[in-house]
């Protein structure tokens, strides 16, 4: 054997290691009977972060909670829901063969591709494919389109973002923001955020919506966190920068922006929760990328759009306290015209309204910041279609579907806020 080829199989043994393959992981459906239950299952989740609780709703009118949970979990999960007399079935008694089977159709489908140009139906891309094809557009669209190195992430990914106009020439038009992959196993967002960037860059019918605006776009923030769910571990959630405590790595970066950071009613300080805010405000890499990128457009932030999944809701300020921002029913009119044309649309339903109302509180996230500190007119955070077993895993074939639909909410609600004109 040649040394190279033994250095490839060290690679390939290591790589099929790396694989958390959620051998007899199990996934819970559990159906709170009223408010009290509900609220309970939310204290439940705080008490015990090893549970992981997946947030989100699988239709407008579905009150379950699923939950993954780990075989040396599962007993202590049981009795804590017969205790409290909550319903549940096992949806699924091993994940393994399914993230088995949705890697294999990824990795088959991709390797069937032919073309540079990314096909955003056919395949789930990694942060390189995705840095890699936005580079290639600087190329294609040398008048329309700029891409711009903001920062770098723990892991020293390079976080990029798209800035792509109709090439008239025209500087410091307001602006349209939209990011994506805040949280790393949302894998239906950045594929969305390509979707949007092929639209405005080949769609002719889309002119209108850069006319008097530019569109800046970035398709992954959690670069690590997204690396880490292709490579490692499909259902990650937070950045990958240690800790204080050795063994729970990575943080929310949607509770670790410096606007109202630090509440435990919206957030934690433990490093073992999804929702550990950082040690402190602006900790994390990829957050400062962000903030630095909302705030260098901050004379002219028209819409602030933040990519999640899952659930069908448009969240808007505030997440942090029941009160409303105070042009909060501009905003409702906004979010109105995408989760309307939604529904004449595809029949799909969308709840809209505060975070703090419709889900629960949160703070130092990215909706509060961005109309805060960098004067966004809208902030919307949309939680995107359910898809997969536990929702954050659509199957390949049902990318179409979802990103099309959500497509026809994004462009209504920019063409809402375009007829408004900038405020
Ligand atoms: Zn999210």
């Amino acid at each position: 054997m040649t040394s190279l080829r033994f250095i490839i199989l060290l690679l390939q043994l290591w790589t099929v290691c790396a694989w958390e393959d959620y051998k007899d992981y199990k996934v819970l459906e559990l159906q709170p009977r009223d408010l009290a239950q509900q609220q309970l299952l939310l204290n439940l989740d705080r008490e015990q972060p090893q549970w992981d609780y997946l947030g989100g709703r699988r239709s407008a009118t579905d009150t379950s909670r699923r939950v993954l949970v780990a075989p040396q979990q599962l007993q202590q999960l049981q009795q804590q829901l017969q205790l409290h007399g909550i319903e549940y079935k096992v949806l699924l008694e091993d994940l393994a063969p399914h993230v088995r089977a949705q890697r294999a159709e990824n990795l088959s489908s991709k390797a069937k591709q032919r073309t540079h140009r990314i096909d955003v139906f056919a395949a789930f891309y990694n942060h390189s494919e995705i840095n890699a094809y936005m580079e290639s557009l600087v190329q294609l669209y040398p008048k329309r389109v700029q891409l711009k190195t903001f920062g770098w992430s723990y892991e020293q990914r390079a976080l990029k973002i798209l800035t792509i106009s109709n090439g008239d020439g025209r500087r410091n038009k307001p602006v349209i923001f939209i990011d994506a992959t805040i949280h790393a196993r949302e894998w239906i967002a950045p594929s969305f955020a390509l979707y949007i960037i092929q639209q405005l860059l080949e769609q002719a019918e889309n002119a209108d919506l850069l006319l008097n605006y530019d569109w800046v776009i970035m398709p992954v923030v959690n670069a690590d966190g997204y690396e880490f769910t292709h490579s490692d571990s499909r259902f990650w959630r937070k950045t990958r920068k240690p800790t204080p405590i050795e063994e729970h790595i990575g943080t929310d970066i949607n509770r670790n922006f410096g606007y109202k950071w630090g509440d435990d009613a919206g957030s934690s300080g433990d490093p073992a929760e999804e929702i550990y805010r950082g040690e402190q405000p602006f900790d994390q890499p990829e957050t400062q990328v962000l903030r630095d990128a909302l705030l260098h457009y901050k004379d002219r932030l028209a819409f602030y759009l933040s990519l999640h999944s899952y659930g069908n809701y448009l969240l808007l300020p505030w997440g942090h306290t029941s009160s409303f921002p105070d042009n909060y029913f501009y905003m409702m009119e906004i979010a109105d015209a995408g989760a309307m044309a939604i529904i004449q649309s595809t029949n799909g339903i969308y709840s809209y309204g505060s975070g703090y109302h419709l889900m629960y509180p949160t703070s130092g996230d990215s909706n509060d910041f961005a109309v805060a500190l960098a004067n966004a007119t809208v902030a919307i955070t949309m939680e995107l279609p359910a898809g997969g077993f536990l929702g954050f895993d659509p199957w390949v074939t049902h990318i179409e579907g979802i990103v099309t639909e959500s497509w026809v909410g994004v462009r209504a609600m920019a063409l809402e806020v375009i007829s408004r004109g900038y405020q």
